[in-house]
This record gives structure tokens, C-alpha cells and sequence, in this order.
């Protein structure tokens, strides 16, 4: 069984296609810029890279120019589009509707659309890329895989907003959470690493890349998360300013002479990293520039690791302790030092990391001192497998 998996963004389609027999990629590409100038596809199979320019002026082109380059004679891995079985597609917000994937009929994107309401700049491409595939691929059964879905399990008490509850009854405003597909890969992980049930443990998971999240998993499930009725709450991100005085809003907005739409921007798009370094929104920059003695790149990475020191530290409070803490995506994965600064001084709720074991980048493995009470580990991620894993289930 082949499955295709396609997270579609507003200008980018990202794709994989998963032999499920092995569980083995074989091919992974992206196109991107859809409909501006410079669009192109790049596509790897075996470690051999392809690139194709031309002009792509919309999903539906995009995702034709996908399956050509999967079936090509020379360069493609299968030789028909019916070899696809089905398509796993990522799907950020499923709201209150979603608990798990599902198989995608005419009332799961009706869902997906009245969502797009939490989500406006997900929900609307990753639609259109469900019916896109839904035309050129009328034999595949088309599948939704939501971020959300995992943190549906998250008490009242913690999703909860203290606004007026009508609010709550009106527009759903509550708190949902992201990365969900991740954290519980991850969570999942970690427990097999450890060879003790998940319903036993603890876990604090850090799902560190350019957007950036941290979840409690109390016995398997999702107990709290750090985003919240949309990804701006919460760390410190690449270009998001997380948590905030929710009274900084209005104030900016009146003394910059700001709209809402303006005011949204900029606090998900100019802040974080990029907007207190002044200098990029990739950890690997602010790095550099930090080393070089950059001190608002300092500042930003000193604010990025103490946010997550303090829901490590709150999390493990909300679940009267912790049993293992992972690290995962680009920053989780790579970035070794500033897992080492994360967990300093963090010895008094037993934490402590093994530097040598530290030196590690992008492979599962345990990290945490011998004498450590709380297991620290790196794992990453695989979104994508999960999405597959997902799909293939749905129609076995
Ligand atoms: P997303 O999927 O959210 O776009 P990723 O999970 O790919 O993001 O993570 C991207 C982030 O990972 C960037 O900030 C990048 O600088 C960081 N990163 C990647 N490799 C390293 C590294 N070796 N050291 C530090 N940061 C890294």
C-alpha cells in the first residue's frame, strides 16, 4: 500500500509518498511558490535531488506537476497515480469536531471550512489542497490528520479561557493547541524507549522549530499545551511573540495606530526571535550573532529558553511531576547547546543532562545523567508517519 501524504500551505504543497509495507519514503518533495514568480518543485528519492522550474499558477497545478514528477519514466518512483492508495493530508484546526483522523466526505470539509474561522491562514490552503487531490485522484480515499486533534483531551479547566462564558458559547473561543500530530508521536516514543506503558508516565514534550510548542502528556493523553485558540500563545517563536499582556494589544494597536489585521502581523509575524534580535528569525542565525556578541541575538535566545524553562517548570507542577522530558523539530533536534542552557539549573525538580550524551543531533537518543530522576531524550519527529499510519488504518 502507497500513500501520499500533503501538507498544503497558502503558497507550498509538501508532500511524501510512503510505502507502508516498509513504512519507507519513497519520494519526499515540495512545491512552493504557487502562484508568484520563481515557482518550482524539488523533489528527493533516495537521496538524489531533482529540481523543476516552471511557472505554477495554483494548487491544482502544483499538485499535477507532483504527480507527473511521481510517475515520470526516469525520475518518478511509481508508474501510475493508481498506485496511490490513499492521501493523508495535515489539517491544523479541527476545532471542537475532531478528536482523530477521519476519512474526508462533504460534512468533514464543511468542518474544516467553518474552522477556517481559528485558523484563517491554514485551514483555507490546506482545504484547498484536499480538493485538488479530491479531482486528480478520484480513486484515493482522501484522509484529514488534525494538529489539534490530540489536545482534545485536555481538561475544561485548562482550555478554558477566564473571558465572559458566552464567549465560549458563541464563537468557540477556547484554547485547542497545534503540533498535536508531533506531540504524540514523540510522547508515544519515548514511553517505547523507556519500555513502560504511557498510561504510567509523565511526559513534558518540546516541539522546538520555527513555530514552537511544549505539551503535557498525563497517561497518554494530552493534559495541557502551550498554544492556544490559535499558535501565537505560548514560547517564543521564530516570528511569534507568545504569551503577552493581552492589554499590550489594544495599547499597541492605539499608539502605533494599528487595524486588527496590522496588530495580528505583527505579533505573529515581526516579533520573536526576528522581531527582538532585529536580525532573523532562524535559530541558527541568532546563534552565530549571539556568539559574535550580538546582545539583542543574546537576548532573544535567553528569552526563548527561559519561556520554555517556565512551562517545563509549570507543567510539571500541573501533573505533580515528570517521568521524561523530549526534545524534537529543527531546534529540539539540532540545537545542543541550547538544550544544555533549557535544562540547566533545573536539578531541583531532577533534571540533569549528560553533556557528552547531549553532543547529538537528529537521532533518537536518552540524554539525561545516569543520576537524573527525569529521563531527558531527543526524538525526531515524523509527522508525516503518523499522518500515513493514520490513513492506513482508516481504510484497512
Ligand atoms: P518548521 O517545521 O516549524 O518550519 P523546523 O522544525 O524545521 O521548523 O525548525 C526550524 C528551526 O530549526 C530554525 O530556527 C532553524 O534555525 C533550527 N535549526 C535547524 N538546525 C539547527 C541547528 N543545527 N542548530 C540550531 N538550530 C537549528
Amino acid at each position: 500500500m502507497k500513500i501520499l501524504v500533503i501538507n498544503s500551505g497558502s503558497s507550498s504543497i509538501k508532500y511524501q509518498l510512503i510505502n507502508m509495507k516498509s513504512e519507507s519514503v519513497l519520494a519526499k518533495g515540495l512545491v512552493e511558490r504557487i502562484g508568484i514568480e520563481g515557482s518550482r518543485l524539488e523533489q528527493e528519492v533516495n537521496g538524489e535531488e531533482i529540481e523543476i522550474e516552471q511557472e505554477i499558477a495554483d494548487h491544482g497545478v502544483g499538485m499535477e506537476l507532483v504527480i507527473d514528477t511521481l510517475t515520470n519514466k526516469e525520475t518518478g518512483v511509481i508508474s501510475s497515480v493508481d498506485e496511490i492508495n490513499a492521501v493523508g493530508h495535515r489539517v491544523v484546526q479541527g476545532g471542537k469536531y475532531f478528536d482523530k483522523s477521519v476519512i474526508i466526505d462533504q460534512d468533514v470539509k464543511e468542518k474544516i471550512e467553518e474552522c477556517a474561522t481559528l485558523a484563517p491562514l491554514h485551514n483555507p490552503p490546506n482545504l484547498m489542497g484536499i480538493e485538488v487531490c479530491e479531482e486528480l485522484m478520484p480513486h484515493a480515499k482522501q484522509i484529514a490528520t488534525f494538529d489539534s486533534a490530540f489536545h482534545q483531551t485536555m481538561p475544561e479547566e485548562i482550555y478554558m479561557y477566564a473571558l465572559p462564558y458566552e464567549l465560549y458559547e458563541k464563537h468557540d473561543i477556547r484554547r485547542y493547541g497545534a503540533h498535536g500530530t508531533s506531540h504524540k508521536f514523540v510522547a508515544k516514543k519515548v514511553a517505547k524507549e523507556m519500555s513502560q506503558p504511557i498510561e504510567d508516565l509523565k511526559i513534558i514534550t518540546c516541539h522546538l522549530g520555527n513555530g514552537a510548542s511544549v505539551t503535557a502528556v498525563k497517561n497518554g493523553k494530552s493534559y495541557d499545551t502551550s498554544m492556544g485558540l490559535t499558535p501565537l500563545e505560548g514560547l517564543v517563536m521564530g516570528t511569534r511573540c507568545g504569551d503577552l499582556d493581552p492589554a499590550a494589544v489594544p495599547f499597541i494597536m492605539e499608539k502605533e495606530d494599528l487595524n486588527p489585521q496590522e496588530m495580528d502581523d505583527l505579533m505573529n509575524n515581526e516579533s520573536g526571535l526576528k522581531g527582538i534580535s532585529g536580525i532573523s528569525s532562524d535559530m541558527r542565525d541568532i546563534g552565530e550573532a549571539a556568539a559574535e556578541g550580538n546582545e539583542r541575538a543574546q537576548l532573544a535566545l535567553d528569552m526563548f529558553v527561559g519561556r520554555v524553562k517556565k512551562y517545563i517548570g509549570s507543567y510539571t507542577a500541573e501533573m505533580n511531576g515528570v517521568d521524561a522530558i523530549v526534545f524534537t523539530a529543527g531546534i529540539g533536534e539540532n540545537a545542543i547547546e541550547l538544550r544544555e542552557q533549557i535544562c540547566s539549573n533545573l536539578d531541583y525538580l531532577g533534571i540533569e543532562l549528560d553533556s557528552v550524551k547531549n553532543d547529538v543531533r537528529g537521532a533518537t537518543t536518552e540524554i539525561s545523567a545516569d543520576e537524573s530522576n527525569v529521563k531527558v531524550y531527543v526524538i525526531p519527529t515524523n509527522e508525516e508517519l503518523v499522518i500515513a499510519r493514520d490513513a492506513k488504518k482508516l481504510i484497512d
